[in-house]
């Protein structure tokens, strides 16, 4: 089916209406009306869905495969869902970024609080990458880049579709680019930074554009120390405190490419002398240097999720309170640490509670300056606050 002529419909059970009536922009697969004909309908097909009476709800894309069946577009259940659709999206999208950021290094659509459930789209000036997590955005795909090519026109664009989640559709994982020569490292500015982002096969699209603001904040507290950065990737925090007047920084990461692209990010922010990088296993690295005797002004931790699904909770809880534990021990009297979490099932307050507990294990007590979490270039819809993943706090600890 074109996704220019009318809809399919697909209804929701009795007295399943309320959440997606109040404006909440996903249907369960257990509160669709599953008959033959709606379990046949074609994964992704745009539809629009409908209470038990026939009153439409919205329109969007459905998927009798996966979990969140139904992912509204709109409201108005009589808009089409073409090319003008996504241009008059990443128009509104790319205004608010503009008023937000200087630079065109942000990420430009951010799921469905941009009114694009399960795309993002991350800018690095010229180039875009994208990476589509339903069936629904993947059959969409040409109506997104021909209106990616009016509204901003990148010279190249690169589809990242390896994320696991896209298992949960039934997608296949690759990466490829849809336009244009996609270069090895692309440059990403930050408040006067540069950092080279692998986009091909770095972690997430590269970069990570949602610890902007927590680097903003943490980088001049090590001014004239110190600084430990854990789980550096490519060397955020290292180089953000190194160039906010940091004496020495430390970057520890298990990957070899994330140390060789921080140490070129080194070089183009002119701090290659005040910077090294270690390969190594976080908990392992700071073990050695408490024994040691090393200690840091600041240190920073920005680990991958511990918790990645449910299930996992309780010992990505332990894992948290266990690197907070070792990194505090870490921290010279009065300096700073930085913990973060990016698992979606840990919670604001769990999180603070086993920073706590870790805190109190090492022995330390401090006090928390300030939480953090992801820029409002990552805004969140008002109905599923759930998914504002990113929490830190940034604590000083006596
Ligand atoms: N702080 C970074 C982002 C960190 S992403 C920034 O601001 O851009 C998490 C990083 O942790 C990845 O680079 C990954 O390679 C690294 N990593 C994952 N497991 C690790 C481990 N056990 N020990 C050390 N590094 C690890």
């Amino acid at each position: 089916m074109s996704v220019t002529s009318t809809p399919v419909r697909v209804f929701l059970l009795p007295g399943r209406d309320r959440r997606v009536g109040s404006g909440h922009p996903w249907a369960y697969s257990n509160e669709i009306n599953m008959d033959a004909a709606t379990k046949a309908l074609t994964a992704g097909e745009v539809a629009t869905l409908h209470r038990v009476d026939g009153k439409p709800l919205g329109v969007g894309t459905f998927n009798p495969h996966t979990l969140i069946s139904f992912r509204v577009l709109a409201q108005n259940p009589t808009t089409p869902i073409d090319r003008t659709f996504f241009e008059t999206r990443l128009k509104a999208a790319l205004a608010l970024r503009e008023r937000l950021y200087d630079e065109p290094y942000y990420r430009l659509v951010h799921g469905e609080a941009d009114g694009l459930g399960g795309l993002v789209v991350d800018r690095y000036g010229d180039i875009v990458v994208i990476q589509t997590a339903t069936a629904g955005m993947e059959r969409l795909l040409p109506e997104l880049l021909a209106a990616l090519d009016i509204v901003i026109n990148p010279s190249a664009v690169m589809l990242r579709n390896d994320g696991s989640f896209r298992r949960l559709e039934n997608l296949e994982t690759y990466v490829r680019p849809a336009k244009g020569t996609v270069p090895e490292s692309v440059e990403v500015h930050e408040r006067g930074l540069r950092f080279p982002a692998d986009v091909t096969a770095g972690q997430k699209t590269g970069w990570f554009l949602d610890q902007r603001d927590a680097r903003n904040f943490v980088a001049p507290l090590a001014k004239g120390g110190r600084m430990l950065d854990v789980y550096s990737h490519i060397g955020g925090f290292a180089i953000a405190a190194l160039k906010a007047g940091a004496e020495r920084a430390i970057a520890v990461d298990s990957s070899a490419k994330a140390l060789e692209l921080a140490e070129l990010a080194g070089k183009w922010n002119d701090v290659s002398d005040r910077l090294s990088v270690v390969k190594a296993e976080a908990f392992g690295e700071l073990e050695r240097l408490r024994s040691a005797g090393d200690r840091f002004r600041v240190v920073a931790c920005d680990p991958p999720a511990f918790v990645r699904i449910a299930k996992e909770l309780k010992t990505g809880l332990k894992g948290y309170r266990k690197l907070v534990r070792l990194a505090a021990a870490v921290v010279e009297p009065g300096g700073f640490l930085f913990i973060a979490s990016c698992s979606h099932n840990v919670t604001v307050e769990a999180f603070a509670s086993e920073v706590a507990a870790g805190v109190q294990r090492a022995g330390r007590d401090g006090r928390i300056l300030r939480s953090t979490g992801a820029g409002p270039d990552h805004p969140v819809h008002p109905r599923l606050p759930e998914s504002a993943y990113l929490k830190g706090l940034v604590l000083q600890l006596d």
